[in-house]
Parts: C-alpha cells; sequence; structure tokens
C-alpha cells in the first residue's frame, strides 16, 4: 500500500498507450490499492492508472459517488468499455487531479453504461448518472489518452501549461531536497 505522487499534464505518461489487464495478480491488486491510498490522499472522486504512471487499463471510483457505502472499497474497472450513452448532456466544470485547481466546463452525456473487469476477474457492468456518468467518462477518458486540455482551444490551453509547468518545478524542487 502505496500514495504515489499524482502525473501531473504535460507530462507524456499520460498520453500513452495502455495495455488490458488479462489476470488479476497480485501486481493488478497492488495497483488497484495504490490507485485507493493516492485517490483518498488527493480527496479524489476517481483514478486512473496513467496518472500513477502506470499503463494497465484501470482506474477506480470512490464508493459513495458509485451509490456504495462511504466505507466501502472504491469500485475498480478493468479493460472498461462505454456500452451505452444518452443523448441527453450535461455542461458543468470538470476537475482532474493532474490539472490542479484547474476546473474546465465540459459538456458530457448525462447518463452512461460501462462494462469492466472486476477485481474477481468477472465483467460486470455499472450505470452512472450526473457526476458519476461524469466521473465515469472522465476516468475512461484517461485510458485513452484524452485530457481535459483536449476541451479547451490552444490559447487556453496553453495559459494551462504555463500555471501547470510551475507546479511541476515546484514538486521536483521538493523531490531534490527530500
Ligand atoms: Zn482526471
Amino acid at each position: 500500500m502505496a500514495v504515489r505522487p499524482t502525473v501531473i499534464w504535460p507530462d507524456p505518461r499520460l498520453r500513452e498507450p495502455t495495455v488490458a489487464i488479462t489476470t488479476v495478480d497480485d501486481s493488478v491488486r497492488e495497483l488497484y490499492r495504490d490507485l485507493c491510498d493516492s485517490m483518498y490522499a488527493e480527496n479524489g472522486l476517481g483514478m486512473a492508472a496513467p496518472q500513477l504512471g502506470d499503463h494497465r487499463k484501470m482506474f477506480i471510483v470512490e464508493p459513495k459517488l458509485a451509490g456504495l457505502a462511504e466505507t466501502d472499497q472504491p469500485v475498480c474497472l478493468m479493460n472498461p468499455e462505454v456500452i451505452e450513452t444518452s443523448d441527453e448532456v450535461q455542461d458543468s466544470e470538470e476537475g482532474c487531479l493532474s490539472f490542479p485547481d484547474i476546473y474546465i466546463k465540459v459538456k458530457r452525456p448525462m447518463r452512461c453504461k460501462v462494462r469492466a473487469m472486476g477485481l474477481d476477474g468477472q465483467l460486470f457492468e455499472i450505470e452512472g448518472e450526473a457526476l458519476m456518468a461524469r466521473c465515469l467518462l472522465h476516468e475512461n477518458d484517461h485510458l485513452t489518452g484524452k485530457l481535459l486540455v483536449d476541451f479547451v482551444g490552444p490559447l487556453k490551453r496553453s495559459m494551462i501549461k504555463k500555471k501547470l509547468q510551475k507546479v511541476k518545478d515546484a514538486q521536483g524542487e521538493a523531490e531534490a531536497e527530500a
């Protein structure tokens, strides 16, 4: 179990292709636990493996958002596939742990259904509405290399880049001192 540093954009690891998970072994379970620890450390609603610099197709969703009890384990989705989205859309601000303190208005379907493999190795389907749908689609985007900045124009993108480069530089200095 470990909290690992979140990969901050424009780190190229956020854009690298991801690979499917075929068997749930100790290293897959370790990735899941690291995602949980890292998500809770940052008060996130979800987190995807590339945000820890890992390229396996896995993301997690905070249990309460997923309709479970607060004390339940986060939902683990491996090799997810979005199988349904509603025509009805929602348009609100979205954040991302890889874009600290940046919020971007993103239009997304109001509802979606995702099929994925769980930690027990079995396929399951999960539905989301409003924020849950937004979270499922946002985390799924991470596994295809799609990021928040892909929803803004070039000017705003370069402003965000400048701002986050400062955050990354500060992170690098802190690591060098540690
Ligand atoms: Zn994100």
